[in-house]
């Protein structure tokens, strides 16, 4: 059997929210490319994201938590497995807590968008940083999303998650290492809520805040082209991307993939883009690095799945 027909199988009479089998990743990436996933489950409660949990371990059947996939590269011979994306666990809470602080609750497929607007609504500072960053909660804490000297673990009280063995958790901040883009979350955690703690502020500072860097993103960012944000990790006092322009690499394209003119950290799909072709220019970015400063440039996207 297939895998994909091995997942029809193992979820059987299963009511495990939205199913998508043997299907096109580019529908759902924000690169718009990569191969196909034997299944894409979109689970809408807890209750059937436990349920979808037990029958893949049960049948010992590979997965991987997706948020918004705005950070993901699946290559093209695609992902043999489930990808379990939480868009479908989307609530947001606000609510009072100690010392006149308040928090957000949300479920990790809350977009993080949607949890700076509740912030906002409510008077409250700290998120601001995460506007127009286009992914989940869950993502946002698995890869400590940040911009702007702040980061994801610097407003997290704690998040809920499933562990490797299938139990619920909840860790604390401080349980959890958080570094430059990475937690030490394992791959197979899934994190299902996580809590943010922020304060009282002016609401006219925050909304501009949020509209400055709203305003900044769209004149550094190609975001008329499919991408992934920044495809390397920067170097302390040296952004990837003015790197990469010195190394002459601005531009530069391979098929309908290329390193974006206005922003050389970014790679766009300009039409029929293959993960191929991206790992390419990827490899041909990190060869050139080596060989001209002499050390590895790290990416920041997660690649994932099989060569075609
Ligand atoms: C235009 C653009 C601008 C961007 N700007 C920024 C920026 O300024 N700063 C920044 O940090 N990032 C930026 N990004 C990258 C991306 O949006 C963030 O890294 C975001 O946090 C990823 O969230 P996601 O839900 O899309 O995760 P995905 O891409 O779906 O997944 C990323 C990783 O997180 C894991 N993951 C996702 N959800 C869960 C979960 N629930 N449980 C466990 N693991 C999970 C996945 O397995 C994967 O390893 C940008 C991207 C784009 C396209």
């Amino acid at each position: 059997m297939t895998g994909h027909l091995k997942i029809s199988a193992a979820l059987q009479g299963a009511n495990v929210g939205k199913v998508w089998f043997d299907e096109p990743i580019s529908r759902h990436a924000s690169l718009k490319l990569g191969g196909r996933v034997d299944a894409l489950v979109m689970p809408e409660s807890e209750v059937q994201l436990a349920e979808l949990v037990r029958r893949l371990k049960e049948n010992h059947l590979p997965f991987l938590p997706v948020g918004n996939l705005t950070n993901i590269l699946v290559r093209d011979g695609g992902y043999r497995g489930a990808l379990i994306s939480l868009r479908g666990l989307d609530r947001a809470v606000c609510a009072p807590a100690e010392n006149g602080r308040f928090r957000i609750e949300a479920q990790a497929g809350a977009a993080l968008g949607r949890i700076v607007g509740l912030a906002a609504d409510h008077e409250l500072t700290g998120l601001e940083f995460c506007a127009g960053i286009p992914g989940s909660v869950g993502g946002a804490v698995w890869m400590n999303a940040g911009a702007f000297g702040s980061e994801i673990k610097d407003v997290l009280v704690f998040a809920d998650l499933i562990d490797g063995e299938g139990k619920k958790k909840t860790l604390r901040r401080e349980e959890i290492a958080f570094a430059y883009r990475k937690s030490n979350l394992p791959a197979n955690v899934i994190l299902c809520a996580a809590c943010f703690s922020l304060s009282k502020g002016h609401p006219a500072q925050i909304r501009d805040r949020m509209a400055e860097i709203v305003k900044w993103r769209q004149e550094k960012h190609p975001l008329q082209y499919p991408s992934a944000g920044s495809v390397f990790k920067n170097l302390p006092g040296m952004p990837a991307g003015r790197l990469i322009e010195e190394l002459g690499l601005k531009g530069r394209r391979l098929g309908d993939v290329q390193i974006s003119k206005k922003h050389a950290n970014f790679m766009i799909n300009k039409g029929q883009g293959t993960a191929s072709d991206m790992l390419k220019l990827i490899r041909l970015v990190q060869e050139t690095v080596q060989k001209e400063r002499g050390f590895f440039l790290e990416t920041e996207i997660v690649v994932i799945g099989e060569e075609s």
